[in-house]
Order: C-alpha cells, then structure tokens, then sequence
C-alpha cells in the first residue's frame, strides 16, 4: 500500500478546488473500490480527498415529477427507500441484485457510476494492460475471456462495466449531475460512459477535476412491467455474465413504450435503441421479443472463451422480456441489513 494524504472536503466548491489542485489526488466515498485498487497498487493516488460528508445523501422529488438522487446515498439506501421501491422496482431490483448488503451499505451512488471494470489483467500489474497502463497492450484478447466484452469491445481493450445499478439507469434514461471548475451541467447517461476505442483508460466522459453531485431519475419508472435478470456463475456476491434491465409500457396485449438495456457485455451498459424501436406497436409475445433480442445481438463477437455469452444474451433478453410483460420480474429477496 502507497503512502498518501488525507483530507476532507468541507463543502462541494472545496471538494472541487482541492481536486483541481492536486493532478495526483482522488475523491473517495465509500471507498469499496478505490481502496481495493490503491491494495493491489493499480490506483496510486498521492492524496485522497474524502467527500463522504458533503451534504448528498438526499432523495428528492423533482418539478418534472422525477426523482434526484445525492451521489451519496448509499446503495442500500437507494434500493430500499420507498420512491424508489414503488415507482422505480426496476432500479432497487438492479441494486439489490450487485455485491452484498454490507457492501451496498457503504457503496455510495457516485462511487458506484465510476466502479473499474473486473478484468483480472486490469487487476494484476505484472501483465500488459491498455487500461491501466495505456499502450503496453491487452493481455484478455489473447487469454482468459471469458467475462469480457461481445459488444462494442476494441483492439486496445475488450473490458466489460461491471454495474447492475447502471444498467438499469440507462434503461431509465437517467442524467448525471456535475460540478466542476467552470460550473455544473448535466450528462446524458447514455453520454456518461465510453466505448474503450483507442482510449480504454478513460471510463467515462467526466473530468478528473469534477464531481458528481446526483442522478435524477425522468417520472416514467415502469413501476407495472419491469425485470432485471442477472445470470451470475454464483447467485449472490458474483458480477454479472450477462444481465438484462427490460422496462415495458403495455396497453392490452400492445407494447407502447420499451426500454432494453445489457449488462456485463460491454464497455458501458448497452442501450440498443432499435432493438426498443422494433417492440414498440408490437404484440407482447415470443416472438416480439426474440426479434429485439436478435437486433440487439446483432454485432456481437466473441472472444476464444466468451462467445457463449453471445446465446446467453440473447435468451437473457427473451426471458426478462417475458417477465416484464407479465409483470413477474426476477425477485430479489435480500432482506435489509442495518
Ligand atoms: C467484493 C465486491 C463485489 C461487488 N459486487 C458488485 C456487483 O455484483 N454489482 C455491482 O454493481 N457492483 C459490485 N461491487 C462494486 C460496488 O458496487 C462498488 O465498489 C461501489 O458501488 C463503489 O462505490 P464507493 O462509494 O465505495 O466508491 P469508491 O470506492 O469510494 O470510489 C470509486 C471511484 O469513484 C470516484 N468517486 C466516488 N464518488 C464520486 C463522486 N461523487 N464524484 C466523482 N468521483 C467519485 C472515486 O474517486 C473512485 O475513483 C462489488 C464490490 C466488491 C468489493
Ligand atoms: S480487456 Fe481492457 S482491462 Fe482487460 S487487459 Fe485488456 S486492456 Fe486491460
């Protein structure tokens, strides 16, 4: 473990200009991931700048009828408040499907949009990897795939996101609030990660010198017609193979609105908007949804270990359709622990 400083911000203006002080500093909230990284020597931050008492633990009803969330609040806290269970299922059954309620006790909401990918090379500093050490090469695309990428990937990184909590929020539409030296502005999730292309060490399209303040959820929460289905090698405390957050809007047996959004393929949570197109106006039925499940999986490659992934995906999609439309989703029956 690196020696580094500590400090505290005393407000959000303060965690920004001391941020934007220090190239080498890092924000840290609830600390389940950096710590982790700064242990195996991946993250070598040479101050930490601890934002985890600023005043964004909040969860508030917006004029357009939506919700903000504080980027701290806490992942179990999110899961379990009631606006959220009631109107948003789709995004505590996400949160409550990721890591252990300990775990989701100190995650923080913030911390959880900018969690590194799960590749072991990543992890592991003896071996070349582009996301870590930029242009010393991929050390998956030739090895051990089998967690990695079948959409989007690149020549220089072929990495997945490993959120539950993000794939539903794509599939939300939701915006990511910021601040930074020049002010706040908003990003559209879709926006907020990146496909690795030539860049794979950047995750996302927020600057080092920002911070996140919340996400707001847009009214429409799917609340009747949601599934978020996680195929795990283990049914808890496991990343996801593949997952699936699917959000209907069904008047009769007619789909009038849908939301589709992947996890554990790719980069960044994989919204097809075609793949939505094509079941909009559609009957609710089988082949509705093999259809969407065929577009979405139309590029998909696999690697020598994961191309398996790409037949997983594609049923994951078809079942967590199906289970929104008849309104049984996936249950998660994790029990809330103080
Ligand atoms: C064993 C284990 C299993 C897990 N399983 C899952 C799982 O199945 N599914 C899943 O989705 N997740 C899983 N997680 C990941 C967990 O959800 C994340 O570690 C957590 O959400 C990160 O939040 P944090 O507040 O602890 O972030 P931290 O570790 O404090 O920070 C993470 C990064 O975000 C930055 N940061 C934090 N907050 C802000 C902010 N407001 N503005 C700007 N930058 C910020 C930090 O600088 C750091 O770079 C697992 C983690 C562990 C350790
Ligand atoms: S897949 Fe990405 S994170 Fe993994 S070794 Fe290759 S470059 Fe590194």
């Amino acid at each position: 473990m690196i020696d580094f400083h500590y400090t505290r911000a005393a407000d959000i203006a303060d965690a920004v200009r001391q941020i934007s002080a220090d190239p080498s500093a890092k924000f840290i909230a609830g600390g389940t991931n950096l710590i982790d990284l700064m242990k195996d020597d991946v993250e070598r931050p040479a101050r930490l700048i601890d934002i985890s008492r600023l005043p964004l633990r909040g969860i508030e009803e917006t004029a357009g009828g939506g919700l903000r969330i504080g980027a701290l609040v806490a992942n179990s806290d999110l899961a379990y408040h009631p606006s959220i269970e009631q109107r948003y299922p789709l995004l505590a059954s996400a949160i409550l499907a990721g890591a252990s309620a300990q775990l989701r006790n100190m995650a923080s909401t913030g911390g959880n949009l900018l969690q590194r990918t799960r590749c072991a090379y990543f992890y592991d500093t003896a071996t070349p990897c582009n996301k870590r050490q930029p242009g010393s090469g991929c050390s998956a695309i030739g090895g051990l795939n089998r967690i990695h990428a079948i959409l989007g990937a690149s020549e220089a990184c072929i990495a997945t996101h490993p959120s539950d909590m993000c794939v539903a929020l794509a599939a939300l539409d939701a915006t990511i609030h910021v601040m930074g030296p020049a002010g706040t502005h908003a990003i559209a999730f879709s926006d907020f990660h990146r496909l690795p292309e030539g860049t794979p060490q950047r995750d996302t399209n927020l600057e080092r010198n920002e911070i996140i303040t919340a996400v707001e959820l847009p009214s429409q929460g799917f609340a009747a017609n949601y599934s978020y289905l996680k195929i795990r090698d283990r049914l808890s405390y496991a990343f996801a193979l593949v997952s699936v957050a699917a959000a209907l809007e069904i008047e009769g047996d007619t789909i009038k609105g849908a939301r589709l959004a992947l996890g554990g393929v790719a980069h960044k949570p994989w919204r097809d908007l075609s793949a939505e197109a094509l079941l909009c106006g559609q009957n609710a039925e089988p082949s509705t949804f093999t259809r969407a499940a065929n577009a979405v999986l139309r590029n998909a490659k696999g690697f020598e270990h994961n191309a398996f992934k790409i037949d997983l995906a594609r049923n994951a999609v078809v079942r967590a359709l199906t289970q929104a439309a008849s309104g049984t989703p996936q249950s998660q029956s994790s029990k809330k622990i103080a």
